[in-house]
This record gives C-alpha cells, structure tokens and sequence, in this order.
C-alpha cells in the first residue's frame, strides 16, 4: 500500500484523536495503584474515550475484546485486560488508541506500580530515551531506517533486546498503514520521509533477548526469556517544522 500523507485539515483532526488517546494514559496513570484489576483500568480508559464521543480504535480489531492492551511485566504487547491485580513492583504498559472524525490516534506508556527494581527503573527509562531519539529522526528527507537504527543503537548499549517481530506503522485513517516502522535497522535505508506523513513509534524493548512468544489466547505476547518488557509509543506527524508529537501528554 502507498504511504498515505495527511494535509493540514486532515492533520488537525488526527490532533483531536491523538489528544485523547493521550489523555486516556493520564486516565490510566490516575487509577494505576497496588490491588486495582487490568479490566478496572481498561473501563476507566473505555469509560473516557467514549465520554470524549470518541472510539476506542483497539475493541474489536482484528477481534480484540478489549479497549486497551494491558501488558504486565514480561508481557510485551497485547495483554488482554482481566482479573489480574497489580501488585507494588510490577511494570503495566498500557497501549491506547482513539478513533474520531475519521482518525486514530495510537499510543503507550509504561507505568511503574509503586516502587520498581532498579534493573526496570532503567529499562523503562531507557527505552524512552530511545523512542524520543527515534523522534528526533522523524524529519522529511531521513528515511524509516535513521528511526529504527536510533532505537537499536540507544538500547544496544544496555544489552537490551529488541521485540523484532512487531513494529511501529503509519497511522491515519487507518490504524495500521504503511510503512512499517522497525526498532532495529540500518541508518539511511528504507521508505523515505516526507511531511505529511504520520507514523506510529514505538520502542518494544526486553532485559534481555529479542525473542517472543503468543499464549494460545492468541493475543498476549511475552517474552520468551521471562524477563520484562516496556513499551513507549508516539503518534507523530512530520511537518515543515519537523517531527511534531501528536500524542503529547499534557
Ligand atoms: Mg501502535
């Protein structure tokens, strides 16, 4: 599929999306406490998106049967919201999208319940670290492999491993559009980068090992080490002014 860019209307609207897809985050940060169910926070983020007359763009994706992905400690993606508690020491990602006036917005957060080992202080600081590095990348004339090799290079040096089999998109009209957006490659190569476009960043980093495996539920995705994962994750739009986050927390 061609790489859709968005116009300046278009981008306005995808603005009000990506705001309270962002927004949603604050939502789960505010109820995120020792004892508080995933499916608790998944209906406050379901409860605000649709009190914003928005859509929650993940319920009933490809058959997802929720509104949020609720990913605890080696979850890395795709945790299905439940009856599990969280507990003073975990790390919960939470990855939202919203859906209005004809765009989604897309973004995740990993969130420290209480206080965490120093060994996930530092992945979940670093892995950010390496989503606004990849940002900085995100202006027109780079080209998709300068973001993926800035991931790569910033959490290399931590011995981290990089989830391969899932990576960032465009994002728009669609939730998942092209190009892909990989968080490992080589500076230089891929689709070129031109303003207008909208993609989707997003760092899914491990303690240890690239390797992944999906639970016969079909959905949720741990790492295949046992050790925990973080995820951060951007809307951002590629401007004249050049990279512009879409998903800012406010
Ligand atoms: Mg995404």
């Amino acid at each position: 599929m061609p790489i859709v860019l968005k116009n300046q209307s278009e981008m306005q609207a995808m603005l009000k999306s990506c705001k309270i897809s962002a927004d949603a985050l604050n939502v789960a940060e505010e109820v995120i406490r020792p004892g508080i169910t995933t499916k608790a926070i998944d209906k406050a983020i379901h409860d605000y998106i649709v009190r914003c007359g928005a859509k929650p763009s993940f319920l009933g994706l490809y058959g997802f049967p929720a509104s949020a992905c609720i990913s605890v400690n080696d979850v890395v993606i795709h945790g299905i919201p439940g009856s599990y508690r969280l507990q003073e020491g975990d790390i919960v990602s939470v990855d939202v999208g919203a859906y209005c006036d004809g765009f989604h917005g897309d973004n995740a957060y990993t969130f420290a319940v209480g206080k965490i080992s120093a060994e996930n202080e530092q992945l979940l600081r670093e892995t950010q670290a390496a989503l606004y590095k990849a940002i900085e990348q995100a202006v027109a004339g780079n080209r998709i492999g300068d973001i993926s090799h800035a991931v790569e290079a910033h959490v290399s040096q931590f011995g981290y491993g990089i989830v391969r089999k899932f990576v960032g998109h465009g994002v728009g009209r669609a939730l998942h559009e092209d190009p892909e957006v990989p968080n490992f490659g080589k500076a230089g190569h891929g689709p070129r980068l031109a303003e207008g476009m909208t993609i989707a960043i997003e760092p899914m980093i491990t303690l240890k090992g690239d390797g992944v495996k999906t639970l016969p539920d079909g959905w949720t995705t741990k790492t295949a080490s046992g050790k925990a994962a973080a995820h951060f994750e951007h809307t951002i739009a590629i401007t004249s002014n050049g990279p512009q986050i879409l998903t800012k927390r406010g």
